[in-house]
């Protein structure tokens, strides 16, 4: 079965009756990357840069930060790389940059907080981003946006870092892509506002059900609790799916539940436009997708859209793809 599945890397991913579904990878690693790669991932989605930072002594330089993101660049061979800058906070820490005791650390200085209080930090890795761009299609991502402000503010850094590497007489692609990661709930409820001030919309599935049920992802006692089908979070996608389609930006998905092939008759429905996940997820997704019909499957989730219950929804899915081969 492993070595049926081998099998896809090569293949298109596109449903039965046709309708492509673009597969990239989530990656923390060249590592990882090399897995994404010998799979079939179409580029990376999602590169979480925050595990170059962990196991060392201080933060790594502007040139050990460019050295890993052009090798990202050059081994994706022109499909899009989507670098997410620094999301320390929440449940990740860094030994040499200690941040205050909190009660609700997923609730507090985390991300995009950070970055834009630290802002030497935060220039000195989109410098190595910037860098790395003209050895690529690579795009800038920034994660935990809750409002307009963060992403004007994030920008204006950004352009201080092209700013200097004109000064420096260093190369760079101009008009880099630069979106943002949808996983709080304040920024669904403003994806319209938000879609005028970027390129892209990642929807990150782990933390908007965090946020939106009011579950921490990492507490035991509510695991159950934790459903990604809960028709709240459904109703979420949704409306950021529309809200980003409507200013004419593309969204995909980077969140766990786009590695569950449950999800795949949503994706249809709403319309995504592409979908990122672990490296070792794609060939099973890939395999459900070929398995799919996207006018049934959409037919489907619209009908599962209309339910009350997580219940309902997940019985509905269940029966459904015990109709699959
Ligand atoms: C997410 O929140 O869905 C996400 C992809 O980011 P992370 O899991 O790194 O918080
Ligand atoms: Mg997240």
């Amino acid at each position: 079965r492993k070595r049926q599945l081998e099998m896809l890397s090569t293949v298109d991913s596109v449903t039965r009756d046709g309708v492509p579904m673009r597969l990239s990878a989530n990656i923390s690693s060249i590592k990882e990357l090399d897995i994404a790669l010998k799979n079939g991932a179409k580029g990376v989605g999602l590169f979480r840069t925050e595990f170059m930072y962990m196991d060392r002594t201080s933060f790594p330089s502007e040139r050990e930060q460019f050295e890993v993101y052009r090798l990202v660049a050059e081994k994706a061979k022109g499909q899009a790389v989507v670098i997410r800058t620094l999301d320390i906070g929440g449940d990740k820490e860094l030994d040499y940059f200690p941040l205050p005791e909190e009660e609700n650390p997923f609730l507090g200085y985390r991300a995009i907080r950070i970055c834009l209080e630290h802002t030497d930090l935060f220039k000195t890795q989109l410098l190595a981003i910037l860098r790395a761009s003209a050895y690529g299609a690579v795009k800038i991502m920034y994660p935990m946006i809750s409002s307009v402000e963060e992403v004007q503010q994030a920008n204006v850094i950004l352009r201080e870092a092209m700013d200097e590497l004109d000064q420096r007489g260093m190369p760079y692609n101009r008009d880099i892509q630069v979106g943002i990661m949808i996983e709080i709930p304040a920024a669904v409820a403003i994806a319209d506002l938000l879609a005028e001030e970027c390129d892209f919309f990642s929807i990150g599935t782990n933390d908007l059900v965090q946020y939106v049920l009011a579950v921490d992802r990492m507490n035991e006692h509510i695991a159950h609790m934790y459903n990604p089908y809960h028709p709240a979070v459904l109703r979420m996608l949704r409306s950021t799916i529309q809200a980003a389609h409507a200013e004419g930006i593309p969204v995909s998905v980077c969140g766990e539940m786009a590695g569950d092939e449950r999800s795949i008759p949503f994706w249809l429905q709403m319309g995504v436009d592409h979908l990122s996940m672990s490296p070792q997820s794609l060939l099973r997704v890939k395999q459900s997708i070929l398995n799919t019909d996207s006018k049934q499957a959409s037919h489907q989730a619209l009908s599962w859209m209309k339910l009350k219950t997580s219940q309902a929804i997940e019985e509905g899915i269940q029966h459904y793809m015990n109709t699959l081969t």
